[in-house]
């Protein structure tokens, strides 16, 4: 049976490898609504390559070139806020949402509450929303699966019908570009070392993500809403080989784990095809040839970002939402080389400590509450202006 898929966020780098998938897989998958935010060339490119139905680009002022690269073909096409939205209203099986940052949470949710199957890339969803988005989904009796490395390997081997005998989740970390740095050293780092990931290909603000371990942060953070665990039982193990992708441990004393080689086609491809699976073109692991994994306890005085995302986590109420929301405007403003790269936690911190922490009641409440943050954070960009 063919499946239909929708994607939002075409042309990043998960929703790159999405393709790749599905073209290896002719016959398996439709395609029905892709979406962009400007590579509109590119965009249109693969909506007449795959054939879709729908094409979507974020920026509006690129809208008149988007018909214009696809006139004649019957594709329809829309652009804006309110065309990322038809593009998750769309009818298809299946959203694979890996639009990034807070923008892929209104499009994830109108796609939520058709009841789609959701591959959940985007974040930001669960660390700013994860209660709400848990309970629509339940309301709407729509299936998520985690596309993330780390959820997607908790999510084979979490034994969902006995929960009561989990008793620990352990996220693996790379540990990023940085690990064997000293703090000290970390003072000058520019934006092209952050991104330059020793084991994953990811797109920009996720590779500072893990540069600053505020990604594994964020991990544990939709742990605690994709699992039936209390915080306390979310471990992370710095694993810099990236070849265990996570574990779970039961009561019993056996720990069940994933492996794979690190590259996200994998966990892709088992949302894609789930519960079946695919073959895919990543390199099979050659554990002789690795020799040796290694493990450690991360370094929260180093990483600081890891350490405030728990604390948001145990904190409750707006704090993920605020850190989010902090973060992506330092991170985007590291990026720009405005502020260096240990101001990230600063600016983080600065506006947790500075913010109401009283919980989101709707959407529209979460967008507020993400909004103050990113005015507050950005007003102290100035402080640690390089
Ligand atoms: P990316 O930057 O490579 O791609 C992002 C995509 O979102 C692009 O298609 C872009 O056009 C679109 N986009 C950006 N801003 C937008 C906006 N305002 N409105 C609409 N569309 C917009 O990112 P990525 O690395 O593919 O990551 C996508 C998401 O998946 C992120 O939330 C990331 O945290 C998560 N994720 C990525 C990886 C990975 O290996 N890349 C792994 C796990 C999770
Ligand atoms: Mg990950």
């Amino acid at each position: 049976m063919t499946k239909t898929i929708s994607l939002l966020g075409a042309t990043g780098s998960v929703g790159q490898s999405t393709l790749e998938l599905i073209r290896k897989h002719p016959g398996k998958f439709e395609v029905r609504a892709l979406t962009a935010f400007s590579r509109v060339a590119e965009l249109a490119a693969l909506a007449l390559e795959f054939n879709a139905n729908l094409a979507v680009i974020g920026d509006e002022t690129k809208l008149t070139e988007l018909k214009e690269r696809l006139q004649g073909s019957g594709i329809e096409v829309a652009a804006g806020e309110q065309g990322l939205l038809e593009a998750a209203a769309y009818p298809s099986d299946m959203v694979l949402a890996a639009i990034v940052g807070a923008a892929g949470l209104r499009p994830t949710l109108t796609a939520v509450r058709r009841g789609a199957t959701i591959a959940l890339a985007n974040k930001e969803c669960l660390v700013c929303a994860g209660d709400l988005m848990m309970k629509e989904l339940e309301a709407h009796n729509s299936t998520l699966l985690p596309v993330d490395s780390e959820h997607n390997a908790i999510f084979q081997v979490f034994d969902a019908d006995h929960a009561q005998t989990v008793s620990r989740l352990i996220l693996t970390a790379s540990g990023g570009p940085f690990l064997n740095r000293e703090l000290t050293e970390l003072k000058n780092i520019t934006p092209a070392l952050a991104v330059a990931h020793p084991n994953w290909d990811m797109g920009a603000k996720i590779s500072v993500d893990s540069a600053t371990m505020m990604n594994k942060g964020l991990e544990v953070i939709e742990a605690y809403h994709l699992f039936p665990v209390d915080k306390e039982q979310i471990d992370v193990l710095v694993h810099p080989q990236s070849v265990i992708h996570s574990m779970v441990e039961y009561i019993d004393g056996s720990t069940l784990a994933q492996l794979g080689s690190p590259d996200m086609v994998v966990p892709i491809a088992s949302c894609l095809a789930w519960p079946d699976r695919i073959s895919t073109p990543a390199k099979k692991l050659n554990l002789a040839e690795i020799g040796q994994l290694t493990f450690q306890e991360p370094d929260y005085d180093k990483f600081r970002c890891l350490a405030l995302a728990k604390e948001a986590l145990y904190i409750g109420g707006a704090a993920t939402t605020v850190l989010n929301a902090a973060n992506e405007v330092a991170v985007d403003a590291f990026l720009k080389e405005n502020i260096p790269f240990l101001a990230v936690p600063e600016l983080v911190s600065r506006t947790l400590e500075k913010s109401d922490m009283k919980a989101p009641h709707s959407l529209t409440n979460v967008f507020e509450i993400d909004q103050e943050a990113r005015r507050l954070a950005s007003s102290f960009l100035d402080v640690y202006a390089k």
